[in-house]
């Protein structure tokens, strides 16, 4: 590790010392990757921080060369980043004088907005753009689709195809599709009653078009946002506006494969205490719940879980070592097993993301778990190894991987490669934040461990025990969730079991036990007397 950090900042150097090399923006670019690559392969090394310090230091290097204000925000980024995860880094004065000399220059360039309100310090935000053409931009006729396509500047940009909405009245998911990877910036623009507009938070995609078939405004109108718009801001940047009523936090990452720009925004009812909402035991009349699930659900607020079948409709998932046996109908059969016996053993309310062969996207997954405020999130999976000797069960909550099988298992699961597992890792810390980690890993603990000890009694079963990696499926979640993986159709024996009713009910046994261990862990003694928290 030290040599290829010694090779970053050789590469480093070079650059530095060659005027030509710098006029290239790929030349930087490549320079960053060498010590991402030491960071990723390696988040608790002797080197991560070095080499997280290095990537601010090449972005700010880089920003005072470029007009971007992404550059800046990238630089701003990873300083932030380098002071969060490494608090104690010698580089940390040094990030800390960086961010200082950064911001400086983003005052010294401030154009006031919005009756002069400041925008939050703590939110690293690209440089202001100049409000009055923001204005005018945003509410002027977009250009007709025809125009568009005769249009020059069309050439070489990415077409933003789609935006999609999933939303309930205190969370709101918007995801941009867009036909290739593109850089984007984001804003938030506080309320400005003196020209009667809203707050509003908006995501700069460039360089970018409008798509044809692109529907330019999304209404949302719940209690946290009116519409979503989409906008050719200017020639080669997509503007998609927020129109915002309430906001308390957002969230903002790209996936790749293909390349989506995803958005989570929290209103203020979102982040109150869960005893604060509404906590009733949804059942049926005449439904009896099992006893004490009323107490647990009322203590815990467990409601509702989702449950997750991975893959569907033109994802077949994992091909099975027997012909004919698709990750896909297995997960969706053991998800409708797993949702009937939590109903009738747990006593809460059960979803499943899909009950039927179709195509969900990752990203509409968490989003059914998030806005339908579920309490306990199971995305369920079949794994799978070129070798077909690999078997065994194991069970994933959201973090950086730490070892290289389970970046191949994201990797797979992601529908995307190990590299842009690596990417996905640089901002994965900051999308944790608010994440339930501790919980998720507890759910992670209890489920591994019934499915192992539960199903041993009847099979061979091979523990692999509980892991980590960063998943699609996880990112923004915000209750407990967990991935498991219940076995290996890569692997004869364990193939022809997934395929088997007595497997598949042994497995929702197991993982109902897990949860029930899992609530019963985290439930107070002294539950009825207890502050409930
Ligand atoms: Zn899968």
């Amino acid at each position: 590790m030290q040599y290829a950090y010694r090779q970053a900042v050789a590469g480093y150097k070079q650059l530095l010392a060659n005027s030509e090399k710098q006029k290239d923006r790929h030349n930087w670019f490549l320079c960053a990757e060498r010590f991402k690559a030491v960071y990723t392969a390696q988040p608790d090394g002797p080197w991560s921080d070095d080499a997280i310090f290095m990537i601010g230091d090449l972005y700010a290097k880089l920003s005072q060369r470029s007009s971007g204000v992404n550059d800046k925000h990238e630089a701003l980024d990873y300083f932030s980043r380098l002071l969060r995860r490494y608090p104690h880094s010698p580089h940390a004065p040094e990030a800390r004088e960086a961010i200082a000399r950064l911001r400086e220059r983003k005052k010294s360039t401030k154009i006031i907005v919005n009756g002069g309100q400041a925008e939050p310090e703590a939110e690293p935000a690209p440089e202001p753009a100049p409000e009055p053409a923001t204005e005018k931009t945003e509410t002027q006729t977009v250009p007709s689709a025809k125009a568009q396509k005769e249009s020059p500047d069309r050439r070489g940009l990415a077409r933003v195809e789609d935006l999609r909405v999933w939303s309930n009245p205190d969370y709101t998911r918007v995801v941009i599709d867009v036909e290739d990877e593109v850089e984007y910036s984001y804003r938030l623009l506080r309320k400005d009653p003196s020209i009667g507009k809203p707050p509003r938070l908006y995501v700069d995609v460039s360089p970018a078009r409008i798509g044809a078939d692109l529907e330019r405004i999304v209404p949302i109108g719940d209690d946290l946002l009116t519409n979503a718009r989409a906008a050719q801001h200017m020639p080669d940047v997509v503007r998609v506006v927020l129109d915002i009523k309430t906001i308390d936090d957002f969230k903002i990452f790209s996936l790749k494969d293909p390349f989506r720009v995803v958005l989570d925004v929290n209103g203020e009812i979102g982040r109150q205490p869960k005893s604060k909402r509404s906590v009733q035991a949804k059942t049926k009349p005449g439904e009896k719940l099992p006893d004490n699930s009323l107490a647990k659900q009322f203590v815990l607020g467990v409601n509702r879980i989702v449950i997750d079948p991975g893959h569907g409709g033109r994802d077949p998932g994992a091909v099975g070592y027997y012909s004919g046996v698709l990750e896909k109908n297995v997960t969706l059969e053991l998800s409708r097993r797993l949702a009937e016996k939590l109903r009738q053993r747990v006593g809460c309310e059960v979803l499943l993301t899909r009950n039927e062969d179709k195509f969900l996207s990752l990203e509409e997954r968490t989003a059914i778990a998030n806005t339908k405020r579920a309490d306990i999130f199971i995305s369920v999976h079949a794994n799978a190894h070129p070798n077909k000797r690999v078997s065994g069960v194991e069970t994933y909550f959201l973090n950086l991987a730490t070892d290289n099988e389970s970046i191949r298992v994201a990797a797979r699961e992601n529908a995307t490669s190990a590299k842009n597992i690596s990417d996905l890792e640089m901002i994965l810390n900051d999308l944790m934040n608010n994440s339930k980690i501790n919980e998720s890993t507890a759910l992670a603990d209890h489920v591994q461990r019934s499915m192992v000890h539960h199903l041993s009694n009847r099979y061979p079963v091979r523990d692999n025990g509980v892991k980590q990696a960063p998943f699609y499926v996880l990112l923004g979640a915000e209750m407990p969730c967990i991935l498991v993986e219940v076995a290996f159709i890569s692997n004869p024996k364990e193939c022809q079991r997934l395929n088997t009713e007595a497997y598949q009910e042994s497995v929702a046994d197991a993982i109902v036990k897990g949860v029930e261990n899992y609530i019963e862990s985290i439930t107070p003694t002294t539950a009825w007397l207890g502050s409930g928290s």
